[in-house]
């Protein structure tokens, strides 16, 4: 099967690709299929996030389109930033390195450093059928960067049972325990019993 990924983000990608692949799903990214599309991400909820990309792209496409949204909850911000991971602090233009700086910045003091990653991935089939599935990964905030594996804010997380960030586990051991492997894993079995109906 060929899904078209709803996201320009290529850790993403190569996470959905290196889950999904080995399962025999084929991950199209939807600027390979030729869509640029920047769909607003207006909802409150990862949910409706990953509902609105997904939907869009399979409007566009006529294919099936994937979309995963997903953040970084933090209990000491009142689970900041959230939904909004991907805009904090200085907004989209911001790298990677700039907003986990900035978050660690919030955090200065803070002992409760309990976070936890949040995937939530919807996947819309041009007849309106829905598939969704959701994946947490608790874990906590480090008080300084380390590692350069992954992206996003996987330098400055460290998932529960480990002393290392994501940014140092690396693939072997992210793609097992992160937020976006249980959601894949959940997702892959909603396709199963899809296919099989
Ligand atoms: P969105 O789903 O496109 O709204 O963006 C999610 C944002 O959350 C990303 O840009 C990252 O900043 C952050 N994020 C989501 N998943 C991960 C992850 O696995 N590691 C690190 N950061 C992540």
């Amino acid at each position: 099967m060929k899904l078209i990924l709803a996201s320009g983000n290529r850790g993403k990608l190569r996470e959905f690709r290196e889950i999904l692949q080995p399962l025999g799903v084929e991950i199209v990214s939807q600027a390979e299929a030729g869509f640029d599309l920047d769909v607003a991400e207006t909802g409150d909820t990862f949910e409706e996030n990953a509902f609105l990309k997904a939907s869009a792209i399979c409007a566009a496409s006529g294919l099936p389109a994937v979309a995963d949204d997903s953040g970084l909850c933090v209990d000491a911000l009142d689970g900041a930033p959230g939904v909004l991971s991907a805009r904090y602090g200085g907004g989209k233009a911001w790298t990677d390195q700039q907003k986990y700086e900035y978050l660690l910045g919030q955090m200065k003091g803070k002992t409760d450093r309990a976070a936890r990653f949040v995937s939530c991935i919807c996947c819309v089939f041009p007849g309106g059928d829905v598939l969704r599935s959701r994946g947490e990964c608790p874990g906590r905030i480090l008080t300084a960067p380390a590692g350069s594996e992954g992206f996003g804010y996987d330098p400055v997380f460290a998932p529960d049972g480990y002393e290392e960030s994501f940014g140092q586990l690396g693939p072997a051991v992210k793609n097992r325990i992160s937020h976006r492997a249980k959601a894949l894993a959940a997702f892959r079995k909603e396709l199963e019993s899809y296919v099989d109906r």
